[in-house]
Formats: structure tokens, sequence, C-alpha cells
């Protein structure tokens, strides 16, 4: 079904005058991207291209779901926005079903809508909640875009050449690929012998002794207000931690008087497979979990979830938020967790996953250049370095590669430290075909690249 409307494609002449200089594309030839459909995006000629991307991990279920857009439609027509001043029974109903997905003693929903508001908001509610001031995240993470998450994100991408704001500590990162220490990965214990530690992995130990050297040395009162963390690092390349680092972190925060911030904008919905959540893949509970991207399928949404007794000290004064749980992307929420259950889409990750890392595994068989293939579920990295080494290739090397995968009918994520990673994050619907002509192309890909050299 191609699309037939109307084409816009004097992008250019807006781009470089009405966009600002910062809002970069992928792609040295920029794809125009005008439908999208499932497991697959349409551009202005028609040309379809598998989205392993998804919009940046956020086209959960599915390009336009059917059932998705059937639900929103009605209630596009039933009444688009309110605010929580009044009672909506779509907020409620949302409500209701997503905290049925928490474990635990997590029952308290705020709606907002993104990953930084999300952020953001965690970041008051642990201050509030502790009386500390000192947040803690790790390394090369990516938490969110704002004139204080500047402090919080810690990747040097995202950074502006300004001061970064007082009471933010980035802790040494436990990356097993890169990290002083190396390191297993719980995570991949679903590929036959990927971790051999019998418990937590040792190097757990070490990195969480630098955390307590980072809390002794640089927050002196011993006060920690929280530690955020992802369940599995995405922006930097689906960055996995060994086994029981989570868990000892979350111990040594909380001794010191802090929360645990799980932030599952990339991890949750099921997409890591085994769990809804990818924190509960690390054995842990957190205080405060933030969402937002696949929570509304692209529908600008996000969500903090916490306990009621932390809630509880977040009330001095009023509290409010214009479009939080508004009646469209309630209801857009509601669909999308009623699509994840009754298409077993996390089902899909663990068992799609597992095929699609399999095959990489395989790839990295026949290609030095492959330096890493890592994951869980449908959140997978491939790491391009200098054959025999760990050194990276190049971003520009790496651009070759992604540009070649995109003319041949792919679409994959970048990212990484060293921008050498390249990210697989579908919508949760792909399948094993999709897989199989995915490897193809990147071993395409691959193949090109070296044959240039
Ligand atoms: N946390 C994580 C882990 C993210 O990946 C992102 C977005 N890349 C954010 C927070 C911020 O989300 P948003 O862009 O919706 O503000």
């Amino acid at each position: 079904n191609v699309y037939k409307g109307p084409i816009f494609q004097k992008t250019d002449k807006v781009k470089s005058e009405n966009v600002p200089p910062i809002l970069s594309n992928f792609y040295k030839k920029p794809v125009l991207i005008h439908q999208g459909h499932m497991q697959w995006l349409y551009d202005h000629e028609g040309r379809r291209y598998l989205d392993l991307f998804a919009g940046i991990v956020t086209v959960s279920v599915g390009h336009c779901h059917p059932k998705v857009v059937a639900a929103m439609q009605e209630q596009i027509n039933t009444l688009w926005h309110t605010t929580s001043i009044y009672r909506n029974p779509k907020f409620y109903e949302y409500v209701e079903k997503l905290i049925s997905k928490f474990p635990g003693d997590l029952k308290v929903v705020y709606l907002v809508n993104s990953g930084t508001e999300a952020n953001d908001l965690a970041t008051l509610l642990a201050k509030t909640y502790t009386g500390n001031n000192d947040i803690i995240s790790l390394q090369s993470s990516y938490h969110g875009y704002s004139s204080s998450l500047v402090g919080l994100t810690g990747t040097q991408c995202y950074r502006l050449p300004v001061p970064t704001p007082a009471g933010y500590h980035h802790a040494m990162l436990p990356d097993p690929f890169r990290g002083i220490w190396g390191g297993c990965r719980d995570s991949i214990s679903q590929v036959p012998g990927a971790c051999s530690c019998p418990g937590d992995c040792v190097t757990s130990d070490k990195y969480v002794h630098q955390l307590n050297e980072l809390i002794s040395h640089s927050i002196p009162t011993g006060g920690v207000a929280a530690i955020f963390a992802e369940s599995i690092q995405g922006v930097n390349g689906t960055v996995q931690f060994p086994k029981g680092y989570l868990r000892k972190a979350q111990q040594l925060v909380k001794e010191n008087g802090g929360l645990y911030v799980a932030d599952e904008v990339q991890t949750g919905f099921g997409r890591t497979g085994d769990a809804f959540w990818g924190f509960e893949t690390h054995g842990v509970i957190p205080d405060i979990v933030t969402m937002a991207k696949g929570i509304g399928n692209g529908f600008p949404m996000a969500a903090v979830v916490t306990t009621k007794e932390i809630a509880a000290v977040h009330t001095k004064g009023n509290y409010f938020n214009t479009f939080g749980g508004n009646p469209l992307a309630s209801t857009a929420g509601k669909a999308v967790l009623e699509v994840i259950e009754d298409e077993k889409l996390q089902e899909n990750c663990k068992v799609v996953g597992k095929y699609f890392i399999e095959q990489l595994m395989d790839l990295q068989k026949t290609h030095p250049i492959i330096g890493d293939v890592r994951g869980k579920g449908l959140m997978l990295g491939i790491e391009f370095v200098k054959p025999g080494t760990r050194e990276p290739l190049s971003a520009s090397e790496v651009s070759d590669i992604h540009e070649t995968t995109k003319d041949l009918g792919v679409l994959i994520g970048r990212g990484g430290r060293y921008g050498n990673v390249l990210r697989i994050k579908p919508p949760m619907c792909i399948n094993k075909q999709d897989v199989d002509f995915s490897v193809s192309v990147l071993d395409q890909a691959c193949k090109n690249f070296m044959h240039k050299k």
C-alpha cells in the first residue's frame, strides 16, 4: 500500500533556514519518511525499509498499529483534552492498567509527557523524599536534555559547554566490553555459554567499590538523593552491566540515604523479553521507575511510578501537568498495553531476540570488524572495531556501513561513546524472516566496507 498523498520534498531549504543546526539527520543522503505500517517504513518514492530502530525504541507495537489507531480514532471523536482538574475515565482506566504491570510497592503513577520530564520529576521526588541533594548516574548515560538533566546525563555527546549543575556525579560505567575490569553479561545468559560466573559476576564488587569511592570522595556528607540507571544503557550502544551490579549499587546507595531510580525509557514494556521491565531481570525493585518512548507507540507521553510512601512527601503546594494523562494519551497507552498482551509481544521479543543475537554472533565469526555483539530481547548492539583489537572503528567508517544498510533497505540506529555501535531496537512485532533479511543486509554492508578498504 504505497503512499499516494502530497509529497513534501523541500526539506533541505526549510532545514537549513528554519530548523536548529543541532537537529541532525542520520545518513549522508537522508531518508524522507512518509508512511509506516507495523515494522515497515515507506519513503517519498514508496520505497520500503525494514525499521530496526522504531523511531529510537519508541514504536513499540508497530507503526500505525490498527488496534491503537482504532482506539485513538474513537477517542479523538469523543474528547481530545481535559486535564486532571476534572476526572476523566480514560485517565483512571489507564492508571489502573499500567500499575498492574508493577511489582512490590510501586503503586502510584504520575503521567507526564517525555522521558526528560519523567526523569526531572523523579529527581524532584528523590530530593524531596530523602532531603538530600546529590544525584548519581553512570558515565555515558543518557537520561534527558534540559538545563538540569545535562547534569544527570553522563554522555559527553549531549553535554553543552556550560557548567554541569551542582550536585550531579557520574559513577564508573560497569561496561563488560570497555570497562577496566571487563565482566560477564548476566543478560545474555539466554545465549548458551555467555556468562561463566556461578553467582554475581566477580567484577560487580569492583565497580561497586568505585561507586563507594565516588560517594565518599565527592559527597562527604554521604547524603545521596538517588542513583539513576537504565537496565541496559541504550544511547551508549546497548551496554549491559555485570550480574549483581545493580542490586549491590542499590544497596550501597540505600545505606547512604538514597533511592534507586530505574530509567526504563528504552528497556521497558517487554522489550528485553524475559520480563516486562528491564530491572526485573536484575532481581531488583526500584523506588522510582521512569518510562517514555514505547509507552505510547510514538504518541508523546511518559510516566513516573513510585511508592505511596514517596508520593506522600510530595504534597506541599499543587502539582499540575496540562497534558499529562490527557484522554488521547491515556487511550494510546492503554491500547499499547493491550496489544502487548494480546499479541504476546514480550514473548516475541524473547524468541526473535534470541534468534537475532545468535545470527549476529555467527556473523561476527566471519567479520573481524565486529568486535562485540550484545543485548537482550529486541535491544541489541553491534560494536565495530579495528580487526584483532578493541580499538573502535572510526565513526565515519561505521557511518559508511550504516549508510549501506539503509541503501539496502534496513534502517538501524547508531550510538556508543565512539559512534561505532549499530543499535537494533525494532518494533516488537518483527519476525524471524525480518531477522534473516537484516542479517543478510548487515553481511553485505560489512563485505562492501571491507572491499573498499
Ligand atoms: N532516558 C533514556 C534512557 C532515553 O533514551 C531518553 C531518550 N533518548 C530519555 C530518557 C529522554 O526521553 P525524551 O527524549 O522523551 O525526553
